[in-house]
């Protein structure tokens, strides 16, 4: 594993979705253009060897760190991306119930507003859009609710997968035992604290 530490890392990315979707839990990178999701995918991921993705979730208080690599048929090109992401349900959801394995696919976010929402797409507030008023910035119309414009968003699934049998979570003191996860905070966090 001594080229793990050349792999540049990459973090450009909004966030993972984690999704129930063919039988198996699904962790979904996301990001806001399809086209550059369609690229990484076609350049880094498409060529990398199933059987060696790993993901690693280490946390850290209300945070963890997501990371992910993997040997590739293209070792020249190969990125590995990591991010560091609050703590969600979804997240506890996938931590519970991922049984060892699961699919790896990217994800397009959109947000929604009212104009290009259906009338029974649900806003933040946990209203329809059909219940928010064109005429009045978007607010919601219920008289309890003090959402003051609708919000919302969407996740397409691209159709590409791979699958992940490789799955840990550690926690920040025995993440030294983890070649990938170790290297990850190594040089994405420890170095860019002392420099701060
Ligand atoms: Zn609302
Ligand atoms: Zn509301």
């Amino acid at each position: 594993m001594s080229s793990q530490s050349s792999i540049p890392w990459f973090d450009e990315f909004i966030g993972v979705a984690y999704r129930y979707f063919d039988l198996r839990m699904n962790v979904v990178p996301l990001f806001s253009d399809q086209k550059e999701s369609l690229n990484l995918w076609r350049d880094v991921i498409h060529w990398w060897v199933d059987p060696s993705i790993k993901i690693r979730f280490v946390e850290t208080g209300n945070d963890y760190w997501f990371i992910m690599g993997a040997d590739s048929q293209k070792q020249d090109t190969n990125i590995s991306m990591y991010k560091l992401l609050p703590k969600s349900e979804h997240y506890e959801r996938f931590k519970k119930g991922h049984g060892g394995e699961a699919y790896l696919r990217f994800g397009v976010y959109t947000k929604l507003t009212l104009e290009n929402s259906k009338k029974d797409t649900l806003c933040d507030c946990g209203h329809e859009a059909s219940d928010h008023d064109e005429n009045d910035g978007d607010a919601c119309l219920y008289n309890t609710c003090d959402c003051k414009k609708f919000s919302s968003f969407q996740v397409n699934l691209l159709k590409r997968k791979k699958t992940i049998t490789d799955i840990k979570f550690l926690d920040e003191e025995n993440v030294k035992d983890d070649v990938l996860a170790w290297n990850c905070l190594n040089i994405n966090k420890f170095s860019k604290t002392e420099s701060s």
